[in-house]
């Protein structure tokens, strides 16, 4: 393994079906390791109500999001639900170089394309408990119309499917268990050997520990 890394940060996928709680387990991740940045996608989506341009997502016409991902601008994008979704590269890239953590919230598409380019980014899939509990949980989300939730609880079953190209997968039955693993993935993926050179540098050439 090459000792040193060009992003110092660590890169993390959280893939999941809409239903299986992966905002709520991500926020609370977020709440207990503040080191580590959500990247706020673009998105061609409309606003729910309560979500603010630049908090949840930057919303925008589907003519602005195809010239740009044209641009290349997009680390990954795809279309999801209708809608396009995009992570922007540079923000990525610039943050990775300072060493900071990134998550990003995506979906299977985006995650294989991330793979290709960061090959080290963690996949972590979440599943839920059974699919009775995320039909439930879907119902329960009043924000969106019958035919939206229908239509993704078709598409979970599809997001499912490429549960196994993830390196980890994490069953969300019981809330705290789930936010424990999910922790442990995130620190594990920390103490890789690349990522601490990168962010230590300057200690391992003081132990004398040098690229092979
Ligand atoms: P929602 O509309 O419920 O916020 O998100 C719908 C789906 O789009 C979710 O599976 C979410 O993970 C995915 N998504 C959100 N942002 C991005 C993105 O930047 N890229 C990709 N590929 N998928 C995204």
């Amino acid at each position: 393994m090459s000792l040193t890394n060009a992003f110092a940060g660590s890169l993390f996928m959280v893939v999941a079906p809409s239903g299986a709680g992966k905002s709520t387990l991500v926020n609370a991740l977020l709440a207990q390791e503040p080191s580590i940045k959500l990247s706020i996608s673009t998105t061609t989506r409309p606003p729910r109500p309560g979500e603010t341009h630049g908090k949840e997502y930057y919303f925008t016409t589907a003519e602005d999001f195809e010239q740009r991902a044209d641009a290349g601008e997009f680390l990954e994008w795809a279309e999801v639900h209708g809608n396009y979704y995009g992570t922007s590269r540079i923000m990525i890239e610039e943050q990775m170089k300072t060493g900071t953590d990134i998550l990003l919230e995506i979906d299977w598409q985006g995650a294989r394309q991330v793979k290709k380019q960061f090959p080290q980014a963690a996949g972590i899939f979440i599943l839920p408990p059974s699919i009775d509990a995320l039909e439930e949980r879907l119902k329960k989300r009043a924000t969106d119309a019958p035919h939206v939730i229908t239509r993704r609880l078709l598409a979970a079953g599809g997001e499912i499917a490429h549960a196994p190209e993830f390196e980890y997968a994490i069953i969300n039955e019981e809330f705290a268990v789930a936010l424990s693993e999910l922790t442990a993935i995130v620190r594990a993926a920390r103490c890789r050997f690349a990522q601490q050179a990168a962010r230590n540098a300057s200690l391992f050439a003081q132990l004398g520990i040098h690229a092979e």
